[in-house]
């Protein structure tokens, strides 16, 4: 059976089709700019790229141009499962579901805390209800992992009456790709998930941190939404609260304009003035560019102070793991970090962090260091692996009656 993932944004569409236990995949799929007429279709299949140009192309249409490519790969009818990541699951979902009217609604009632994604993954699951009506569905939330945290780690020191009204509390993240990079964590570190004491620092266009102890989150960096936290992209992290107020009495600002500017104008691309893509900075920095420079230190600073506070969920700290595209591609970025974490007991292994990129996992840490790894994330293969997962354990009554 193969497991079709689903990650729908609001104009792209990223899909995989891939079997949960072994995680070959058979296709990887990128549909970007929908709507409009540079929309365009990027395949892979076989480690071989194809692009297409699809103008004005819808969602609808998207799933049509998958379900024909299913078909051209035979496939088409050995598909079992549609799982679909979905950004925001509240305190409603601490694990997958089986998508049915009920889980729908709580994924719209969640919309207030995720306005630009929930209802982007919304419209992917009814497009794929449509394209796939007799196939189960299932949600994955990115920030069900998150769900145990402890109210020490998940309350915000503000009145009482905004938690138990609003829902205002830290939710956190990544959390498929925390938990992924936790499992292989273990593994390369030759010992149980259940007894680790990790923090996972997943370091993409977005960024968090997260404590994992135990295979469980204990605390991570982002919160009510993910512009908590670390320096990002184009996200500032964290900010003082009175920034607002300052800024409308200041500049003229309304709350909207500065929202805007903290999600999309800000992080690396505010710093420096340049970009928010890492490798672009750390050239630009190699030439001497002094905004680039500045945005990766801070960036840096602000990682280190991060995986610091996190250890203090833990009662050790058996492993630092790096991952996404800096985290596992910038030795730059990572010798820095630990540079700065020598209170933490890391120390570099230069030539291992050298070697740990495109891809390649491994320890960088020297002899005696606290450990210090590289990992691949995968987060369509987590969102596999829980679709199928959950699937097995609804249906064995059915299985073991026929
Ligand atoms: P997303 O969060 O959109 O999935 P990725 O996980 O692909 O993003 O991470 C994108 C980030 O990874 C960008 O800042 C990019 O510059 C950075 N990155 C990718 N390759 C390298 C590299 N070789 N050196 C430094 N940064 C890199």
């Amino acid at each position: 059976m193969w497991t079709l993932v689903l990650n729908c944004g609001s104009s792209s569409v990223k899909f995989a089709l891939l079997q949960a236990e072994s995680g070959e995949t058979a296709l990887l799929g990128l549909a970007e700019r929908l709507g409009g007429p540079e929309a365009r279709l990027v395949l892979t299949r076989g480690g071989q790229k194809t692009e297409s140009a699809h103008p004005d192309v819808s969602y609808a249409g998207v799933f049509t141009l998958l379900l024909s490519e299913l078909e051209r790969l035979g496939l088409r009818e050995q598909v079992g499962v549609v799982g679909h990541r979905v950004v925001h699951g509240g305190e409603k979902f601490s694990a997958p579901a089986l998508i049915d009217a009920a889980v729908l609604e709580s994924i719209r009632a969640c919309i207030p805390l995720a306005p630009l994604h929930n209802p982007a993954n919304l419209a992917g699951i009814e497009a794929a209800q449509q394209a796939f009506p007799e196939l189960p569905q299932v949600a994955v939330f990115d920030t069900a992992f998150h769900q145990t945290l402890p109210p020490v780690a998940y309350r915000y020191a503000v009145p009482e009456a905004w938690y138990s009204g609003y829902g205002v509390r830290r939710y956190g993240f990544h959390g498929t790709s925390h938990a992924y990079v936790a499992q292989q964590a273990a593994r390369m570190l030759g010992r149980p998930l259940a007894e680790l004491n990790l923090v996972t620092a997943h370091l993409g266009n977005g960024c968090s941190v997260a404590a994992v102890s135990g295979g469980k989150s204990l605390d991570t960096s982002m919160g009510l939404t993910p512009l908590e936290g670390l320096v990002m992209g184009t996200r500032s992290g964290d900010v003082d609260p009175n920034l607002h107020e300052y800024l409308a009495r200041q500049a003229g600002l309304s709350l909207e304009e500065v929202t805007d500017a903290l999600n999309r104008h800000s992080g690396l691309t505010g710093l420096s003035g340049l970009s928010g893509d890492m490798r672009q900075l750390e050239e630009a920095a190699a030439q001497g560019h002094a905004g680039a420079v500045l945005a990766v230190e801070v960036f840096v600073y602000r990682l280190a102070k991060s995986v610091a506070a996190m250890s203090v969920a833990l009662p050790t700290l058996d492993a630092l793991v790096f991952t996404g595209g800096i985290g596992e591609n910038s030795a730059g970025v990572r010798a820095k970090v630990l540079g700065r974490l020598g209170l933490l007991g890391f120390s570099l292994d230069e030539a291992a962090n050298d070697a740990a990129v495109r891809g390649g996992a491994g320890h960088i840490g020297r002899p005696g260091s606290t450990p210090a790894l590289v990992v691949g994330t995968n987060e369509e293969l987590m969102i596999a692996r829980e679709a199928a997962r959950l699937l097995d354990s609804v249906r064995p009554a059915a299985g073991g009656q026929a």
